[in-house]
């Protein structure tokens, strides 16, 4: 059985404005509803569980009324691997392989979730990431530079982060008792010594952070709503 984990329950604070930013308006639509949909028309994964905000409880039950692969709710916690652990808690115990989905990343397809799944499938792990492209410094407070970084073998990660719920259990057990902090799946499974596999994004798989990126997602989501206006049987 296949679970994916939908966290929807940051502060948002680099948003501003104290809104819940899966919960903003994208093209008529709830920012974590993209990802809703991406899961459920993905026919690898059997069961949903929703991460929000208890003050979110209410508009979560309304928004998954379309989306009967849902069947849980967690609550979110202080940290984002809080929030994580309780949506593990709350996943099917014959769940085999767990997806990891950034609720504030709506551009995610499918097909992506369905390649982070072969790849949990045949290593244990399956991250989505992009290979970076910029020249990457280090620099001091006052933005003055201290180094630059090898970009070549850097990779920017992403979400879906997939894995095998029994390896990602123990993973996350580990980063609790010992009360250190991670910002993703591949980083708790670092801490255990196991490999962790990257599966290449082929498109901009944006988070929404700051208000600049709503309007940026904005516009990739119309341009690819007109790209499939142009294929044959899609009507939308
Ligand atoms: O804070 P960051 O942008 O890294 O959050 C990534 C994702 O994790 C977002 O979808 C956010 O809602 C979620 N999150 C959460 N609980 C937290 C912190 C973040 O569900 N305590």
């Amino acid at each position: 059985m296949i679970t994916a984990v939908i966290l929807a329950a940051g502060q948002s604070s680099r948003m501003g404005g104290g809104h819940n930013k899966q919960f903003l308006t994208l093209r008529g639509r709830p920012v974590v509803w993209y990802s809703l949909v991406a899961f459920q028309e993905c026919a690898e994964v059997d069961a949903i569980v929703l991460v929000r905000r208890p003050d979110y409880a209410a508009q979560a039950e309304t928004l998954v009324r379309e989306f009967p692969k849902v069947t849980a709710f967690a609550d979110g916690g202080k940290e984002r691997q809080d929030s994580v652990w309780n949506g593990l808690e709350k996943c099917d115990p014959r769940t085999e392989i767990v997806a990891v989905q950034d609720g504030a990343r709506p551009l995610v397809t499918p097909e992506l979730i369905a390649a982070t799944i072969a790849s949990a499938r045949q290593f244990g792990t399956g991250i989505a990431a992009t290979k970076v492209v910029d020249t990457i410094k280090e620099a001091r407070a006052d933005g003055v530079v201290e180094r630059t970084v090898d970009r070549t073998k850097l990779w920017a990660v992403q979400t879906p982060q997939t894995c095998r719920f029994d390896l990602l259990r123990r993973a996350y057990r580990k980063v609790l008792d010992e009360g250190v902090v991670v910002t993703d799946e591949a980083a708790a499974v670092e801490r255990l010594g196991e490999p962790v596999r990257l599966v290449p994004t082929p498109f901009l798989n944006l988070k929404i952070t700051t208000p600049a990126d709503l309007a940026a997602v904005e516009a990739l989501l119309a341009a690819r709503a007109g790209c499939e206006l142009g294929k044959p049987g899609i009507a939308r």
